[in-house]
């Protein structure tokens, strides 16, 4: 099932290959075109790009008190203590993100510092073209409410004029988000950009979708900020002798079930427990409501590498920069400090991403396809701007007029030299 390399083989491999987002491209122009008609034409193209793609016109676009209200009576009580206690979790680990604003530098005559400021208004794009996803709430909502975001709207698609899920709708009560919008894909990241009629524009748009949406977020930013461009999503599993065979395998059919593109590689020190994690794939797929999908990935996006040691599982885990890492091995916290590059780390054989994806604290929205190489995962900070300030007395203005005055006379800027040379004549 899984693609089997050794280390060489693995390094030449398409998996350390940096992937130009070649269908992004081939559907920019299209995007571009909805993006343009909505920021021309406001609702009117909104809600003919919402009949086109959704099949029906919501008759508000905005969900009113009372369905927010209903929806608590049709999700049952475990769904929302699961919420709940997910929700509690994630806001403590999040809640340890925040920085107070501070002086960094300060003497008589000098102070600079960083204040900290939350953004304004905030869009959370939840995708939900063919399934939906409430932790996506929980996890884009909940740093950016702590970060004392005012206004945190959310949109999603609604179906053929189906009703929009209830158990989005709780745990958006759950977490405070303001505003909710049924509308999906391009025209929603549009209308958050630069806003219509009916749905305000927000300074920043964060939250995973189909490549379409990754396509919007993608030619927006600028106008707007996003948090990422994200791909399709992966796990990487350094297992040595004693990882449980099912357990791996578990865990790699968990993300592979997620998308035929999802990629799955298992780093392992063990020709053995290859195989025998290969069995337990065929065994476990063959039982899979999401069969299909699952068989896809891992046949084509799946990997098993034999290594000779873990310097070398490591080796290749940072080429790979996994947006997920699972270090199934005897003593894996004394591994952490081989990690260079992952998105989000679970360490030992009791801890399937599934906890983290949920449940646990740390936040799931993760960087894809090698971008953990120079970007971390959401937090507290995507929703928050340093603003730095500075003081000083003329005392101090006079010791540096010099240095400064130098450095304009060498950038050719006299009104700068000037400019301080007024101040301490
Ligand atoms: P989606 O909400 O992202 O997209 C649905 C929308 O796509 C529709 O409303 C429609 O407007 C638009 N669309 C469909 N065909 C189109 C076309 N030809 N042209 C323009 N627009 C079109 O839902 P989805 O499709 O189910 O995709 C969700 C994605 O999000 C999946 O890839 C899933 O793996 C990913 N996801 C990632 C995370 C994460 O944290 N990384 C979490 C949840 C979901």
């Amino acid at each position: 099932m899984l693609t089997a390399y050794n280390y060489q083989e693995f390094l030449s491999s398409s998996f350390l290959k940096k992937e130009s987002n070649k269908t992004n491209r081939d559907i920019m122009d299209s995007v571009k075109k909805i993006i343009d008609d909505i920021q021309d034409k406001g609702d009117r193209a909104l809600l003919g790009y919402i009949e086109k793609f959704d099949g029906v016109i919501p008759e508000n676009l905005l969900v009113s008190r009372e369905e927010r209200k209903a929806a608590w009576k049709l999700v049952d009580t475990k769904t929302i203590t699961a919420l709940r206690n997910a929700a509690e979790n994630i806001k403590s680990f999040h809640q340890k993100q925040l920085q107070n604003s501070r002086i960094m530098q300060q003497d008589e005559n000098i102070y600079a510092g960083q204040l900290y400021r939350p953004i304004e208004r905030v869009g959370i794009y939840v995708p939900g073209g063919t399934a939906s996803y409430p932790s996506s709430v929980l996890m884009n909502a909940i740093p950016a409410v702590l970060a004392g975001v005012e206004n945190v709207s959310m949109a999603t698609p609604v179906r053929n004029g189906q009703p929009i899920n209830p158990v989005l709708l709780v745990a958006a009560d759950i977490v405070g988000v303001h505003n909710i919008y049924k509308v999906g894909g391009v025209q929603a990241i549009a209308a958050f950009a630069y806003g219509t009629e009916t749905i305000p524009s927000v300074d920043k748009i964060v939250g995973p979708g189909n490549a379409y949406v990754a396509a919007a977020k993608a030619l927006v930013y600028g106008d707007v900020g996003i948090d990422m461009i994200a791909g399709p999503s992966e796990v990487a599993i350094v297992a040595d002798e004693s990882a449980n065979a099912s357990y791996v395998a578990a865990d790699l059919i968990a993300q592979a079930e997620h998308d035929p593109s999802a990629r799955a590689i298992l780093f392992s020190l063990s020709a053995e427990l290859i195989d025998r994690v290969n069995d337990e794939l065929k065994n476990q797929c063959s039982v899979l409501p999401r069969e299909e999908i699952a068989t896809e990935a891992l046949n084509v996006n799946g990997a098993s590498v034999l290594v000779s040691d873990i310097d070398q599982a490591f080796e290749l885990c940072n080429a790979v920069a996994p947006e997920h890492l699972e270090i199934q091995t005897e003593r894996p916290l004394e591994c952490l400090g081989k990690v260079k590059h992952a998105g989000s780390v679970f360490l030992g054989h009791y801890t399937p991403e599934a906890l983290g994806d949920y449940y646990a604290g740390p936040n799931h929205v993760l960087p894809t396809s090698g971008t953990a190489k120079f970007s971390s995962g959401l937090s507290v900070d995507d929703f928050i701007k340093k603003t730095t300030f500075l003081y000083y007395s003329e005392a101090a203005l006079k010791d540096a007029s010099e240095d400064v005055m130098q450095l304009a006379k060498q950038e050719q800027l006299e009104g700068h030299s000037r400019a301080i040379e007024k101040r301490i004549k």
